[in-house]
C-alpha cells in the first residue's frame, strides 16, 4: 500500500522512470486514485520538462520584465497597490 508520503519520496525516481516497475505499478495506482498526488506530480512533470526545454536558451530578461509589468499593471488597475511600493492608502 502506497501513502503520499511513500510517493512523494518515490516522485523524482518515478519521474526520472528508475523505479523498478513493481513499485512503479504502485506509484501509478496510487497517483491515479489521488488526486493531490497527481496534481504534484503533474505539476512536477511539467516543471521538469520546462527547465529541460530552457537548457539551451537561458531565461529572457525581456520576458521577464514584460512579466514584471503586466503584473504591476494588473495590480494598479484592480487597486491592490499595496504590495511592494509602500503606498497603503484609505
Ligand atoms: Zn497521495
Amino acid at each position: 500500500m502506497v501513502t503520499c508520503k511513500d510517493f512523494l519520496r518515490e516522485l523524482s525516481d518515478y519521474l526520472d522512470e528508475t523505479t523498478d516497475p513493481a513499485t512503479r505499478a504502485e506509484l501509478e495506482r496510487h497517483v491515479s486514485e489521488c488526486p493531490n498526488c497527481w496534481v504534484v506530480c503533474d505539476t512536477t512533470r511539467k516543471t521538469i520538462q520546462v527547465y529541460k526545454g530552457m537548457e539551451a536558451q537561458p531565461i529572457s530578461d525581456c520576458i521577464h520584465t514584460k512579466l514584471m509589468e503586466a503584473i504591476e499593471k494588473k495590480a494598479a488597475e484592480s487597486g491592490h497597490s499595496g504590495c511592494c511600493n509602500g503606498n497603503h492608502e484609505s
